[in-house]
C-alpha cells in the first residue's frame, strides 16, 4: 500500500490563507500511539492567534466580501472542487491521519472517503434553505435563513477528519467562517485539509485552522466576543465549561455532542453467531474510541451463555499491531494517558465483583495498546456499567425480560445512542420507541 509514511507537509497554523507560526513561537509535538514516536513539532496556538484568525474570519464574512458575494452554487462547488482535492490525496489524509490517531490504514482511508461524501452531501444543500410566509393578519410575516457569521469548532482526536468534514460542511454550505481548533492529540489531516481549501480556492479568512491545546486556545475560541456560535464535539467535562465560557461571554450559540455508554440489546430469537459479530463491531472498532459504541451489551439469559463464549473467542482472535499492516484489525489507543484510564477501569471492574473473561492488559510494550477486553457477570452498580471507558472493552449484563431490560438499558446518565438485535418487530419497535 502506497504512502505509508508520509511526512506531514504542514505543522503551522492556518490562518488567513497562510501557513504561519504561532505569535508565541511555541511548538508542540504530536506522538504516533502506535509507536509513541514524535511525528512532527506543530505550532502550538493560543488566545492571541484565535484572535487573528477570528480577525481574519470576521472580515471575510463581512457584507462586502467575495465569500459573502458567492451564490449558493458557487459555494457548492468550492466544496466539490475540495472534495476532489481530497479524493486526488486521499492516500496522504489515509497515512496522516493513521500516524497521528493509530487506526488501521484501511479504516483511515474508508473515514476519508466518508469524510468527503458529508462535503458532498452538504455541497448538495447549498441552495436548498427557504424560509417561510406566515399569514400573520393584518401582516404577512417572512422568515430568511442566514449564516450566523463566525464559527468557532473544537473537535476530539477520535475520527479527525470525519469531525472535520462534519463540522466544516454545515458552515460551508451555509456561507459561515470558520476558525476550527482540531485535537491536540491528531493536528495533521485538518492542517492538510486546510491547505487544499485554500488550492481549492475558498477566499481567506473563510476556513482557518488553529492547532494547540484545549484550555489555551480551545478556551479562547469558546470565550470569544466576535464568534457567533461554536460546535464542539468531546468529552461531557468540557462540554460543560464550553457551555459555561459561551454564556460567559456573548451568549453565542452552542452545540454539544459529548460521550456516551450505549446500549446493545440482544434478544434470545436471534442467530447468535451474528449477533456476536455485531455486538463486537459496536464496541472494538476505532479501539473502542466511539462516543455512540454499543459497550454496555445486554444479552438474553437463554442465549448468555453461548454468547459470552462466542463473543470470547472472536475477541481473542482480534489481531493487534501496526496499523499500516493490512491485516492487523486494531491499533493503540490514542496515548499513554488514554491507555492507563482504559486500565484503570479493568481494575475497577474486577475490584467491584465483574468477571475478567478476556483481555485487559496493555498488549505489546511500544505504543499505547490494549487487549480487546469482555467483562461477564457485570451489574448496573459497577463503574463499567455507567461510566464512559473509551477503550476496547465490553461489559456483558444478562436480562430475563423486555420491560425489565428497557428500565436497566435506561438506567444511566449517558443518552447517546441504542441498538436492538431481535428478529421480532414488535419487540424493536417497542424498544425503539421507549
Ligand atoms: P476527549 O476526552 O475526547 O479528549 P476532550 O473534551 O478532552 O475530549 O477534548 C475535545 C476537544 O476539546 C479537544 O480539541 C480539546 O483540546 C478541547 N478542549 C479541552 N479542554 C478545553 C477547554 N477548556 N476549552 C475548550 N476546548 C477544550
Amino acid at each position: 500500500m502506497a504512502n505509508t509514511n508520509v511526512v506531514p507537509k504542514y505543522t503551522q497554523l492556518f490562518i488567513n490563507n497562510e501557513f504561519v507560526d504561532a505569535v508565541s513561537g511555541k511548538k508542540f509535538p504530536t506522538v504516533n500511539p502506535a509507536t509513541g514516536k514524535v511525528i512532527a513539532e506543530i505550532a502550538e496556538g493560543d488566545k492571541a492567534d484565535v484572535d487573528l484568525a477570528v480577525a481574519a474570519a470576521k472580515k471575510a464574512f463581512h457584507r462586502n466580501s467575495e465569500w459573502r458575494k458567492l451564490s449558493p452554487t458557487q459555494r457548492s462547488e468550492l466544496m466539490l472542487k475540495l472534495c476532489s482535492l481530497m479524493e486526488r490525496d486521499k492516500l496522504i489524509l489515509a497515512s496522516l491521519e493513521t500516524q497521528d490517531n493509530g487506526k488501521p490504514l484501511s479504516n483511515s482511508i474508508f473515514a476519508v472517503a466518508a469524510a468527503i461524501d458529508a462535503l458532498k452531501y452538504y455541497a448538495g444543500w447549498t441552495d436548498k434553505f427557504t424560509g417561510n410566509t406566515i399569514p400573520a393578519e393584518p401582516y404577512v410575516a417572512q422568515t430568511r435563513k442566514e449564516p450566523i457569521g463566525v464559527v468557532g469548532q473544537i473537535i476530539p482526536w477520535n475520527y479527525p477528519i470525519n469531525m472535520l468534514a462534519w463540522k466544516w460542511a454545515p458552515a460551508l454550505c451555509v456561507g459561515c467562517t470558520i476558525v476550527m481548533k482540531p485535537a491536540e492529540q491528531t493536528p495533521l489531516t485538518a492542517l492538510h485539509a486546510a491547505a487544499l481549501a485554500k488550492e481549492a480556492g475558498f477566499p481567506a479568512g473563510v476556513i482557518n485552522v488553529i492547532t494547540g491545546y484545549g484550555p489555551t486556545a480551545g478556551a479562547a475560541i469558546s470565550e470569544h466576543h466576535d464568534i457567533q456560535k461554536v460546535a464542539f464535539t468531546g468529552s461531557g467535562e468540557i462540554g460543560r465549561i464550553i457551555m459555561q465560557a459561551a454564556a460567559k461571554s456573548n451568549l453565542k450559540r452552542v452545540t454539544l455532542e459529548l460521550g456516551g455508554k450505549s446500549p446493545l440489546v440482544i434478544f434470545e430469537d436471534v442467530d447468535v453467531d451474528q449477533a456476536v459479530s455485531i455486538a463486537h463491531n459496536a464496541v472494538f472498532p476505532n479501539a473502542g474510541q466511539t462516543c455512540c459504541a454499543g459497550t454496555r451489551t445486554y444479552v438474553h439469559e437463554k442465549i448468555y451463555d453461548e454468547f459470552v463464549k462466542k463473543s470470547v473467542a472472536l475477541a481473542k482472535a482480534r489481531k493487534l499491531g501496526n496499523p499500516f499492516d493490512a491485516t492487523v484489525e486494531q491499533g493503540p489507543q490514542i496515548d499513554e494517558e488514554m491507555m492507563n484510564k482504559v486500565l484503570g477501569y479493568v481494575d475497577i471492574g474486577v475490584k467491584q465483583g465483574a468477571n475478567l473473561a478476556c483481555g485487559g492488559k496493555r498488549f505489546g510494550n511500544e505504543g499505547y495498546f490494549i487487549e480487546p477486553t469482555i467483562f461477564t457477570e457485570v451489574t448496573e452498580n459497577m463503574r463499567i456499567a455507567q461510566e464512559e471507558i473509551f477503550g476496547p472493552v465490553m461489559s456483558v449484563l444478562k436480562f430475563s425480560s423486555l420491560e425489565e431490560v428497557i428500565d436497566r438499558a435506561n438506567d444511566v446518565e449517558y443518552g447517546l445512542a441504542a441498538g436492538v438485535l431481535t428478529n421480532d418487530i414488535n419487540k424493536a419497535t417497542k424498544f425503539a420507541n421507549i
